[in-house]
This record gives C-alpha cells, structure tokens and sequence, in this order.
C-alpha cells in the first residue's frame, strides 16, 4: 500500500461546486468528510469495497464494524432493505433526521460486503443536512460514513476537528460550520416483533416505540451489536488457520501476495484490495468443499491489522 498521504486537505465551503468535487472524488473511489446535523462524517462509495476500505486506511480502525449507510430517499433505502410498516412507519416520520435503521439486507443488494461487514442486516439512515444530501445524490449512489475521526478519538462536530484528527489522509473536507446535534445518530434494530435500541441518540427510544407501534426492548442485550462486541458476528461455519503458507491436504487456502492460494485477497499484496475481497472470500472458502480453510500471513501494518484482527475472530473456537 502507498504510504498515506501527508499532503493538508482541501477544505471547502459547501456550493455546488464543491459538492461536484466531492462527487468527483467519491466516483473514484475515495473518502470525503462531509457534514451532517449528527457529526462529520467520512464518507465514500458503498457500493465499492475498495472506496470503503479507504475510509478505514484513513480511520486508521483496527477492526471491521459494519458502518452505516446514507440514503436520499425512502426509494434508495426500499433498494437495500427490506422495509417492513415498522420500518416505513419509522422513515415516514423520522427520515430525513438522525435515526439509523438495522434492517434485513435485500439480497443482491449492490452495497459491498465490507460495508455491512458481511452481516444480512444493513444499518441505513436517510440524513437530513443539505450537504449531505446533495452529496448523495450527486455521487448518484448509497455513501457508506463513519464519523470523521481517527479511530478511538471523539467524533468531530467542525471542519477544523476533522482537519485535527484526520490531516492528509482525506483528501477534501466539506466546510459546514459546526454540526446541529454533536451527537452520532439515534440506532434502533427494526425487528419483526420489536425494537432494539443499539445506540441512544439525538431522536428519544420512547418516540420511536410509540411510531413503530412496537415494543422496544429494554434488555441488557441491547448495544451487543456495538463495535467491539461483534466477535463472532461473520465466521465461517469450518475451520480456520492463519499465516499459513504451506496448506495442509484439505485446506481451502485463501491466498496474499506470493501465497498463491487458492483464491486470494490481492495477488499484489495490495492491503486495500484484500480488505475490500475479505468477507467475500470467506464466503466463497466457506462454500467450497473442502473441510478446512487457511489464510497467509498477511502483514500487520495499516490495514492488514483490521483483516487481522477479522480473520482471527473469524479463527476463534466457537
Ligand atoms: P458509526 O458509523 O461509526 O457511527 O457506527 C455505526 C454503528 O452502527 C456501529 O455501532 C455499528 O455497530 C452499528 N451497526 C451498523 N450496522 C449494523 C448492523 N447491521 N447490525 C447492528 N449494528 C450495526
Ligand atoms: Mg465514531
């Protein structure tokens, strides 16, 4: 992987160009912090794996949590997820705004496995800050953000916190003044019987309840779907070593740089490539017919220290 870039970022003041700049930049594959009425946000292409392995090069995250995806539209939201009265009653009444919905994932859904971190579910929210908006629609696609921090460090809520905390490895920041809430948004898992708050949030549990006609869950499993606690969230269903360059009989060996394999993350050993093909590899070792799967040694630097930490959850004895 190149090392990151050391250059300032561009800041802009939000006009139409500037958002056709950013638009430009999203197209290609790369991360723009933008504004919304929670936190800045760092935004790419989620329907791009590689876009979205960028945002966590540039988050320097040591691990993969399934990020949440932006929406214009109930339209573009209905094209993902399965969106049941509860959910469309919620989106009704709350979009655009800072609630984020856990939904069931639409099969041949086109948002990258490395967004949703291989989960069936995909976490959505339609924002309500005109940049942010205007942005979405100009990519013309769903944008995956995080908040736009380094990772561990407190969400930035103006251009200058996210200049502070992310410096050269984004390459342009929209400029829209400080955020309206300073607060990350509202996360409410829209099951078939109920409601799941995993993460409070600027919109109050209790509204959500009363306009879902649900009951919301008030056990202490709520929030096990937070970052950290995900241990076992995606692993395959056989056997798994890692740093193996040699397979044993048997072995479904999933490849990196000169371990050939027999699939691999990036046969250039390029970290951003194998991030972006992780969880679609897996899948593809978990569906061969051999008993047991092997992964090379992937370097710990960068990204590879979040494929790391993935693949030795994915190794753990469950
Ligand atoms: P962030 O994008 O950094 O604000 O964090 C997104 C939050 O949404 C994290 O706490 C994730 O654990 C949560 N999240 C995203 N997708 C899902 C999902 N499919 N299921 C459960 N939680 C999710
Ligand atoms: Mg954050």
């Amino acid at each position: 992987m190149a090392p990151p870039e050391i250059l300032p970022p561009e800041i802009l003041s939000i006009d139409g160009c500037a958002i056709q700049r950013a638009a430009v930049l999203i197209r290609a594959g790369q991360c723009v912090a933008v504004p919304t009425e929670t936190v800045y946000g760092l935004a790419a292409d989620a329907t791009s794996g590689e876009a979205v392995a960028r945002i966590y090069a540039a988050k320097g995250r040591p691990s993969f949590n399934p990020l949440i995806v932006h929406v214009a539209s109930i339209e573009q939201a209905a094209a993902l997820a399965h969106l049941s009265p509860a959910a469309l009653s919620l989106a009704d009444a709350l979009w655009p705004g800072p609630l984020t919905m856990v939904l069931p994932a639409r099969a041949g859904s086109p948002i990258a496995a490395l967004a949703t971190a291989g989960l069936a579910t995909i976490a959505i929210r339609m924002p309500a800050h005109a940049a942010m908006q205007a942005l979405i629609a100009a990519a013309d696609r769903p944008l995956a953000a995080p908040s736009a921090n380094a990772s561990g460090r407190i969400s930035a809520t103006t251009a200058a916190h996210v200049a502070a905390s992310l410096g050269g490895r984004v390459p342009l920041i929209l400029d829209g003044s400080a955020t309206q809430h300073g607060l990350e948004s509202t996360i409410v898992a829209v099951d078939a019987d109920r409601l799941r708050l995993l993460r409070p949030g600027p919109i109050d549990a209790a509204i959500l309840s009363s306009i879902a006609g649900l009951p919301l869950s008030t056990e202490a499993a709520a929030g096990i779907e937070a970052p950290g606690q995900m241990a076992s969230h995606y692993a395959p269903g056989k056997p798994l070593r890692l740093d193996v360059s040699t397979p044993q009989p048997g072995e479904w060996l999933i490849g990196f740089g000169a371990v050939a394999g027999d699939d691999t993350l990036s046969a250039s050993g390029d970290p951003i490539e194998a991030a972006a093909r992780l969880f679609g590899a897996l899948h593809r070792a978990d569906a061969a017919t051999a008993a047991r799967i092997a992964v090379a040694p992937i370097p710990m630097q960068g990204l590879g220290i979040a494929i790391n930490d993935r693949l030795r959850r994915a190794a753990a004895p469950r």
